[in-house]
């Protein structure tokens, strides 16, 4: 062989070496891809599986054991609608890395998709305790995030899987990490739950629930019953509560205490609450219009609507598509949901207000609100909760407690509606220690618009006898000035009866 042919050789021979060479990383580079995520970079599911399954084979040798958690962002839909896709996408990969660097190297931590995690932790029993693990991981995600200019704080409901019996397949030990996740969600997100079987039979008929509901607001399943609030010097009704209620095909009538918590969290309350708004206010607005009756209108407005960046839009087309006076509408936010998150709430609130609408503390007392809370919050009305007045009549520590309540109302010049009033002799207590409003069976359960209607038109004492008490005897409708329409009250329960114009 002359020296170019050894020459030509070599040449040919280096130059097929670097073409394996860039085959080989290309083909390792096809496979990273396949098997990661592209956003944090992550193993994707499918390298999970593959994890998880060679570890379920290997499990039992030499002590190891396996555990899943299963690691679900609570609010990142929020942090999109807020920020932006990119921020989103930015934020996940901060997570990503957060997670990487809390757990330890040997444990695996994937990418499901969207903002779902998985984390397979494998070794000896006491190192790899999947309890000490997820508390780490929530640990480590209730401190902010910088996100540019931001500081995101992301919390998560994270799921926990042990093997227990020693014969759970892959597929099995992710499913029940994940419905141990959905129930940590369900019960209020950020914390942990470890999956227990009981969780199958309360998830699915959870996620039944859910369907359900998702398609009742297409079906048309929802109506709204409405309740009078009662001036209590002249018994005069000054306006309505709407209250919810679900025509289910199957089930029949379904209480919002059934339903409320599921669609608040699944986010379904923000459409359901904004069908509410449009439908309580043409309601009213079509009585303000053929009957002349200027009513007020309650609405229930909850956390979840309260801190969804679209309520003072929602609000505000119902308004303008039913042409109600917005001065007419009031919008009752629980306590408990105000103290909850106190400036957030604030800057909610302030966002309805600036509409025209007014605010009311629905279940007041329940809540533990500070003084000096209540001062900077821009409400018009207390809805004084029905444990004080259930003991109203009953001694006199409990009447002193609700003259507290209705004493600080007038110091912060807000109005006061007593709820759940039953007896005469409660609305009388009421009455004496300077309370304005009240609703409750005494007055009316919540009634269908065609009942309210008649109450409108003529308010025949039949009816109003049958719904309330026997020593609550109602007179003749009045037509006040402002057209509300209303009834008397016995002088045996020594509330005081104003009639004015009969
Ligand atoms: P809430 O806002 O405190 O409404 C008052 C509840 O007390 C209503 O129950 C009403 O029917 C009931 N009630 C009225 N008078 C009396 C009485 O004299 N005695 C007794 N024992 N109860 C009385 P309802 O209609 O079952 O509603 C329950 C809860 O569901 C409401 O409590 C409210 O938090 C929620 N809710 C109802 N409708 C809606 C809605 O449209 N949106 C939202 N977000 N929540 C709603
Ligand atoms: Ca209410
Ligand atoms: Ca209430």
């Amino acid at each position: 062989m002359s020296a170019r042919q050894i020459l030509v050789l070599r040449e040919n021979l280096s130059l097929t070496r670097r073409l394996e060479n860039r085959v080989e990383a290309r083909t390792a580079e096809l496979h990273h891809r396949a098997f990661h995520d592209a956003l944090t970079d992550l193993p994707n599911r499918a390298l999970f599986n593959e994890h998880l399954i060679n570890a379920v084979r290997r499990r039992g040798r030499g002590g190891q054991s396996l555990a899943v958690l299963f690691v679900d962002l609570d609010g990142f839909k929020r942090v999109n609608d807020l920020y932006g896709h990119a921020t989103g996408d930015r934020l996940l990969r901060a997570v990503a890395q957060r997670l990487t660097r809390t757990l330890r190297t040997a444990d695996t931590v994937a990418r499901l998709g969207g903002d779902e995690f998985a984390v397979l932790l494998e070794g000896p029993p006491v190192a790899g305790d999947p309890d000490t693990a997820a508390q780490r991981v929530l640990r480590a995600l209730e401190r902010p995030l910088r996100i540019g200019p931001n500081r995101i704080t992301v919390g998560a409901s994270i799921g926990i899987a042990v093997d227990v019996n020693g014969d759970e397949t892959a597929e099995e030990l992710l499913r029940n990490a994940d419905l141990a996740m959905y129930t940590a969600k369900a019960n209020g997100g950020q914390h942990a739950e470890r999956f227990a079987t009981e969780m199958h039979s309360a998830v699915l008929e959870r996620m039944r629930l859910e369907a359900e509901l998702r398609s009742a607001l297409a079906h048309d399943e929802f109506f709204l019953l409405y309740q009078p609030v009662i001036d209590l010097a002249s018994g005069v009704t000054r306006g309505v509560e709407a209250l919810i209620r679900w025509d289910h095909p199957r089930r029949g009538l379904v209480s919002p205490v059934e339903f409320i918590p599921a669609a608040e969290a699944t986010g379904l309350i923000v459409p359901i609450g904004a069908w509410v708004l449009r439908q309580a206010c043409a309601q009213v607005q079509s009585w303000t219009v053929t009957e002349g009756a200027v009513l007020q209108l309650n609405v229930n407005v909850s956390a979840v609507q309260l801190a969804d960046a679209g309520l003072p839009d929602a609000v505000a087309a119902a308004l303008a598509d039913s042409g109600l006076d917005p001065a007419q509408l009031t919008l009752e936010i629980t306590e408990s949901v105000i103290m909850d998150d106190l400036p957030g709430a604030i800057a909610a609130l302030h966002a309805v207000r600036a509409l025209g609408v007014k605010l009311a503390i629905d279940d007041f007392g329940t809540g533990y609100s500070s003084l000096s809370a209540l001062r900077d919050l821009p409400v018009d009305t207390l809805k004084i909760d029905r444990s004080f007045v259930t003991g109203i009549t009953h001694g006199k520590a409990a009447t002193d407690l609700a003259q507290r309540i209705v004493q600080l109302a007038e110091d912060f010049g807000l109005h006061t509606v007593a709820e759940g009033v039953e007896q005469p002799d409660q609305a009388a207590a009421l009455t004496r220690i300077g309370c304005e409003s009240a609703q409750g069976f005494l007055f009316s359960r919540p009634v269908e618009p065609s009942e309210i209607l008649v109450l409108l038109r003529a308010g025949s004492a039949e009816m109003v006898d049958e719904w309330s008490g026997q020593e609550f005897h109602p007179k003749r409708p009045s037509r006040g000035p402002d057209r509300s329409i209303g009834y008397g009250i016995s002088g045996a329960t020594g509330v005081r009866t104003e009639q004015t114009a009969t």
